[in-house]
């Protein structure tokens, strides 16, 4: 009886662990990003504005919806940590950064199909809709999703250690990144510079921002990999993330150099 309260009381302490570390990285990152964007309002992607009302609704349901997500994380690692119920990873730096790069690449994968799929009509409305009611995406719209969104695209977490020999560190690193580019990638400004610029495969805000724009487009969210390979990739992609990257680029300088 003891070990299994044991087990309970670990459950809810490794649980609100990944919820806090959600949350602070998120209110952190949405801080961060939204004052480097500040400078750069001629960069801005979209001559739309985001109302208070829907940042706001954007901030409190993706302060629940971390809950989910973190559960969901925790629950995974519990039972990885509390029973063994995954693949050991190797134990090496480069099985290290192997799993690593291979879980970004299986995320990707995990979320381009998924995602596919809740943009299926009769899906959507009831999986995805709440996402897509912001056009405009500012950094506080990342998590702004419904519960049933997130059993879609973000139980993978659950599942990491049961598809993968990855160390718990390693998912901890790749759901960090995550967060973080994923608050940037609604931020409405172009911060990937030169790490994106085509044919780079990392996604920049670009990306993203044309999903909400454009609707049928751009579903991965690390890479642009299955976008091209499956021609959902926007034609005017490229392009348009070329001209952002120097757009940021030149509103940067123009803040860096006082006016006369
Ligand atoms: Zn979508
Ligand atoms: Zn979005």
């Amino acid at each position: 009886m003891s070990e299994i309260l044991a087990a309970a009381v670990n459950w809810v302490v490794t649980v609100s662990v990944v919820y806090a570390a959600l949350v602070a990285t998120y209110v952190v990152a949405c801080l961060v990003i939204e004052r480097m964007s500040r400078p750069l309002a001629a960069a801005k992607m979209q001559a739309r504005t985001t109302t208070p009302e829907q940042i706001r609704r954007d901030r409190r349901q993706s302060i629940v919806s971390l809950a989910a997500i973190a559960a969901m994380f925790g629950t995974g690692h519990w039972l990885y940590a509390e029973f063994g119920i995954g693949w050991q990873p190797v134990r090496s730096w480069w099985g290290f950064i192997l799993s690593l790069v291979a879980s970004m690449l299986l995320f990707d994968t995990w979320f381009y199909w998924f995602h596919r799929l809740i943009h299926v009509r009769f899906v959507y409305s009831w999986v995805h809709r709440w996402h897509h009611l912001t056009v405009t995406p500012v950094t506080w719209s990342n998590n702004s999703d419904r519960l049933i969104d997130n059993l879609f695209l973000q139980s993978y977490w659950l599942v990491a250690h049961l598809l993968l020999p990855v160390s718990p560190l390693a998912l901890v690193i790749h759901k960090l990144y995550d967060q973080i580019t994923g608050v940037a990638g609604h931020s409405g400004f172009e911060h990937g510079g030169i790490w994106c610029w085509p044919p780079s495969p990392l996604v920049g805000v670009t990306h993203h921002d044309q999903h909400h724009r454009y609707f049928l487009c751009n579903y991965a969210t690390h890479f642009s990999l299955w976008d091209r390979l499956m021609g959902t990739l926007h034609s005017e992609h490229d392009a348009e993330l070329k001209r952002n990257i120097l757009a940021t680029a030149a509103a940067k300088r123009a803040h860096s150099v006082p006016a006369e």
